[in-house]
């Protein structure tokens, strides 16, 4: 597993800010991103591949 998310799977932004962060689907290993503003505001991530729900 070396892809990583380029954008958020919330918002959709690219993932350059300081604070963002990438991690793959706990259920299939599909790459999640997240920007700080989903992180800070606790906005849940969907999956693209399994529709996977997280916090
Ligand atoms: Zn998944």
């Amino acid at each position: 597993m070396t892809e990583r998310a380029k954008n958020c799977t919330s918002s959709g932004k690219p993932l350059t800010e300081v604070g963002s962060t990438a991690f793959p689907c706990p259920n299939c290993g599909n790459p999640i991103g997240r920007s700080p503003r989903c992180r800070d505001q606790g906005v849940s991530y969907t999956c693209s591949e399994c529709g996977f729900v997280g916090p």
